[in-house]
């Protein structure tokens, strides 16, 4: 049945509104098609990439360009491209679940995979007019050509839009002329298309442009050296020098001073495939330490046994289980959105512009918490291994230096938790998203005497379920006394952004896992989730002691006197449990469960 507008949430609005477990779509929701496709792209990974590890870390730039190639042959270039150009049209979710699954071989692949289907080829398909997609899509779903994407530049990394490259319209007005120096460029080594951001005069904003490269006649294009990175090895990155290159004017994308929308919108799509991309190596991470904790014996006894081990399991579980969770619910919004939009007119490329956009809180959501996820389950699978974590002949060196960069490309996390921030406050100033009713309903919570009835708990998360309701309304609390206090100069109180960031990111994947996991239990029997459910347990906890701090730390920072005080007792009612989960027990049950699996099990 097709879903309706009222039933899909808007971006941003989880925060407000009770999500119904049936509601959300799990990985346990993939339909054949999917399955398939997850299948195909995991044996992919397995011969192709896996086994020439070693190869990735030689900095073997031309592997990576073949085994591109590979995937070009495979389709896996083209899941995100519609039909009429060449590509499978597989919708958001397949998209998604195709940069997991390909990613966990190296970082050093899964960069230059979606350096070239995300902001390589997307804004071609988002932004490029008829004649621009028929000439250039094609040849990039089926890996023919691959694309690069040139924003940023020495003097301008998080501020992408104070680039220096210049565009200059020739005195015949057909071509423009681009100069200028980008760095820190993904495929720059091997692409055939670059999407260059340039100023025109001195507009207020950057223009984006397709900018053909072929090495024998590079028009004014040279590449820097490969740069020496800490990870990622064979992903190609290189800087771009532009010397009076020509570009013909109908290879502007979008119109004059549209490239930062460009930029920031491509991001969007990126964020979301980047945290996917971090996924299946959480997933091989775990399972690679589990194995070896099953077979390493310390004072005659399997290190899985110790409980110091088992914690690290489970937590690794855990995280790994949670983004899952979240970042599937989110793609299938974002799909479903997109198919809504088109039911109601508009053409796919501005459906799936706009359906992505509409959920870029969330895209930031995952970008931060899933990255910091994969870096610390490959901290913790060092851990595991002891001094052989450290070797470079054991797989978790390289993954927890591949693992670095997740935290950096596609926007800071630092820039990522300020902008869910604040593009959650500016949805709510244009009444996308009500958040001024439910935190004066929270101030009159506040003023209230709280109930003391004794409530009943038996049913699977209902009192994990009350508890979301109230870090909800601890957001609320915080954020609306904020916006109160501080109105438009919120944004220079970076420190209580980035708290406030840390609560909304809590809520969401806290959330995704308890649904995930309810919805799961109501079809396959409670007792077949019991680690799920666990896990999901284990999260909430971590989250409320998380929001419990920063709303804290936030509420000391702005608020005195009775005021201080009267947020200070609504932070403990709000983040109070009723009954303490046992979290030793939760942890036990986690890491016994993927200990007797001998692998990540969910
Ligand atoms: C391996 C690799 C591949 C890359 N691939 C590409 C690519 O293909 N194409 C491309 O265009 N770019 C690419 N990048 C660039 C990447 O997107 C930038 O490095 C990133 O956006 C950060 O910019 P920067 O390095 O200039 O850091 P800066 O912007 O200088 O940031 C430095 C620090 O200051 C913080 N900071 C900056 N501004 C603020 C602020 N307003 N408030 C608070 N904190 C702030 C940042 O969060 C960060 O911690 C790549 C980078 C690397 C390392």
């Amino acid at each position: 049945m097709a879903e309706t507008e009222k039933d899909i949430l808007r971006g941003g609005q989880f925060l407000v509104k009770e999500t119904n477990c049936e509601d959300i779509f799990t990985p346990e929701d993939f339909s054949e098609e999917q399955q398939m496709m997850k299948d195909s792209v995991i044996e992919f990974n397995d011969r192709e990439i896996i086994p020439n590890k070693p190869r990735f870390e030689a900095k073997d730039y031309a592997l990576t360009e073949e085994v591109m190639r590979k995937a070009g042959d495979m389709g896996f270039l083209s899941v995100a491209v519609p039909e009429a150009y060449g590509g499978m049209g597989m919708g958001f979710v397949s998209t998604v679940l195709t940069c997991d699954y390909i990613s966990s071989g190296t970082g050093s692949f899964s960069t230059a995979f979606g350096a070239h289907t995300g902001i390589g080829t997307m804004p071609i398909t988002l932004y490029g007019t008829e004649e621009q997609k028929q000439k250039y899509v094609p040849k990039l779903a089926s890996g023919e050509w691959f694309g690069a994407y040139c924003l940023t530049e020495p003097g301008a990394g998080s501020d992408a839009n104070s680039g220096k490259t210049t565009a200059e319209l020739s005195a015949d007005g057909k071509t423009y002329k681009i100069n200028g120096q980008k760095m820190w460029i993904s495929n720059a080594g091997f692409c055939n298309l670059m999407i260059v951001f340039a100023r025109i005069e001195d507009d207020k904003n950057i223009t984006g442009f397709i900018v053909e490269y072929d090495k024998n006649n590079p028009n004014g294009i040279t590449l820097g050296e490969e740069e020496h990175k800490l990870g990622i090895r064979a992903s190609s990155t290189r800087q771009v020098f532009f010397n009076d290159t020509e570009v013909p004017v109908e290879n502007m994308l979008a119109g004059r001073g549209e490239g930062f929308k460009i930029a920031m919108n491509a991001l969007n799509v990126g964020r979301i495939k980047l945290a996917a991309a971090c996924l299946d190596s959480q997933r091989r991470i775990t399972t690679t330490a589990v194995q070896y904790a099953n077979e390493r014996k310390q004072f005659k006894t399997p290190i899985a046994d110790f409980g110091a081990i088992k914690i690290k399991l489970a937590e690794m579980a855990t995280n790994t289980y949670v983004g899952e969770s979240a970042t599937y619910r989110a793609s299938k919004n974002i799909e479903d959105r997109i198919a809504l939009r088109v039911e109601a007119g508009n053409s796919h490329q501005e459906a799936e512009l706009k359906g992505v956009e509409e959920y870029a809180i969330e895209c930031s959501i995952l970008k931060v918490a899933v990255s910091e996820d994969v870096q610390n389950c490959a901290d913790e699978g060092i851990q595991i291994f002891g001094g052989m974590g450290f070797s470079e002949e054991t797989p978790m060196e390289a993954a927890w230096r591949d693992a670095r960069i997740a935290r950096i490309y596609e926007g800071t996390n630092e820039i990522n938790r300020m902008l869910s921030v604040g593009m959650l406050v500016k949805k709510a100033m244009k009444g996308h998203v009500d958040l001024l009713g439910p935190a004066m309903k929270v101030q009159e919570e506040l003023m209230g005497i709280p109930s003391f009835d004794t409530q009943d708990y038996t049913e699977l998360f209902s009192e994990e379920k009350e508890m979301i309701a109230k870090l909800k309304k601890t957001f609320l609390m915080v954020a609306g006394a904020a916006v109160q206090k501080f109105g438009p100069d919120l944004e220079q109180h970076q420190q209580l952004l980035v708290a406030a960031a840390d609560i909304l990111i809590e809520i969401y994947m806290a959330e995704s896992a308890i649904l995930r996991t309810e919805k799961n239990a109501k079809r396959f029997g409670e007792e077949s989730q019991s680690a799920q459910i666990a896990m999901s347990k284990l999260y909430l906890y971590h989250a409320v002691e998380t929001i419990e701090k920063k709303g804290k730390e936030s509420i000391i920072s702005f608020a005195e006197g009775d005021e201080q005080r009267m947020m200070l007792m609504g932070l403990k009612r709000f983040t109070k449990y009723q009954n303490y989960p046992d979290i030793v027990d939760l942890r036990n049950e986690i890491a016994e469960k993927i200990k007797e699996e001998n692998k990540y099990c969910f």
